[in-house]
């Protein structure tokens, strides 16, 4: 998913023009992407003239950063909620059912695009 780093956007406007969808915006001269709508076509990124929108694997860090944080939230409510020390390790393991739940639609999600996209590898080449 592209986003804009704001401190690289000069304001040029030109992925606002390219995008097909009409998300990108301009504020405060720098642009904005409204993702809701995004249909990852990429122009974006090829668009602009100083690689200002940026790929979502360089937000990694961040986000793994910010699931450790908000599971420490949830660790501390479960026992100020709930009133026992215990309950921090019963939320903790439920979180790691949670990603682990989601690593593994991950996987099978990954399994299906790859063979759509030997599907289409093959359909081009007999073209
Ligand atoms: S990826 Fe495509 S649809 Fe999404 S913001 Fe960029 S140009 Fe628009
Ligand atoms: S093309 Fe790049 S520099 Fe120009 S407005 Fe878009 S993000 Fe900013």
């Amino acid at each position: 998913m592209p986003w804009i780093n704001k401190e690289m956007c000069m304001g040029c406007g030109i992925c606002v023009n390219e995008c097909p969808v009409g998300i990108i915006s301009m504020e405060d001269n720098a642009a904005v992407i409204e993702m809701g709508g995004c249909i990852r076509c990429g122009i974006c990124h090829t668009a602009c003239p100083v690689n200002a929108v940026r790929h979502d694997s360089e937000k990694a860090p961040e986000r793994v950063g910010a699931n450790l944080k908000e599971v420490k939230e949830f660790m501390d409510a479960c026992e100020e909620k709930l009133g026992d020390e215990s309950e921090r390790l019963k939320c903790l393991k439920r979180m790691v059912k949670h990603y682990n739940n989601e690593k593994r639609i991950a996987e099978e999600t990954l399994e299906n695009l790859n063979s759509l996209k030997d599907k289409l590898n093959s359909a081009k080449k007999i073209k």
